[in-house]
């Protein structure tokens, strides 16, 4: 399994190092000759609308939607979320929209704006896993096809469409790999 890791911007270098300690091969994605040699995708964190510009810019926007919409599994961390979300509250910057989610940026407010916190994700079994929020979205809502993995008070931090995957938080800054993990086991390898 060859993952490509969104390398324009933000914390990309952190998930390589994840996947590869799970034994993948990992491919930083700049190109549109990237896109087409991948088995999975990583949109990592950072600032969304950066990310969505130079996806623009580096003509990737149309062959990642080609393929993501042919079935790659996809995993968004924090902005790669926002990115893969169809409503972004009071935004019209570009994203890949194939989620059906509504995300609201920067939703914990100024006081809390990174915090890191315990939570309980079932899919990953009983122990808790340490979750680190750094200037994160909140999901207000998900559509009928998205199952909800994990909430954190209010909002739901972790959820599933099918081959794709987003979180609002940081898993590649904790060394627990159980996230990627579940990533390439069950949604790349499409168990459930
Ligand atoms: N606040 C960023 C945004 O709106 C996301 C932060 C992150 O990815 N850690 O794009």
């Amino acid at each position: 399994m060859k993952v490509g890791v969104l390398a324009l911007q933000g914390a990309f270098r952190e998930h390589t190092a994840a996947f590869r300690s799970l034994g993948c091969e990992c491919l930083d994605v700049r190109t549109p000759g990237d896109v087409a040699i991948i088995d999975a995708l990583v949109i990592p964190g950072g600032e969304s609308t950066t990310i969505g510009k130079l996806l623009g810019d580096y003509r990737l926007l149309d062959p990642l939607l080609e393929r993501l919409q042919a079935g790659l599994p996809a995993y968004g961390t924090c902005a790669g979320a926002i990115l893969l979300a169809r409503e972004i509250v009071d935004s019209d910057q570009p994203r890949l929209g194939l989620m059906d989610l509504k995300v609201r940026r920067n939703a914990y407010g100024r006081q809390v704006d990174s915090f890191e916190t315990s939570l309980a994700i079932p899919c990953l079994g009983d122990e808790p896993f340490p979750a680190v929020f750094i200037r994160a979205p909140l999901i207000e809502s998900v559509g009928p096809g998205v199952g909800v993995l994990a909430r954190y008070k209010d909002g739901v931090v972790l959820a599933r469409q099918g081959h794709l995957l987003v979180g609002t938080f940081h898993p590649e800054l904790t060394g627990d790999l159980r996230l990627h993990r579940y990533f390439l086991d069950s949604v790349a390898g499409g168990r459930n």
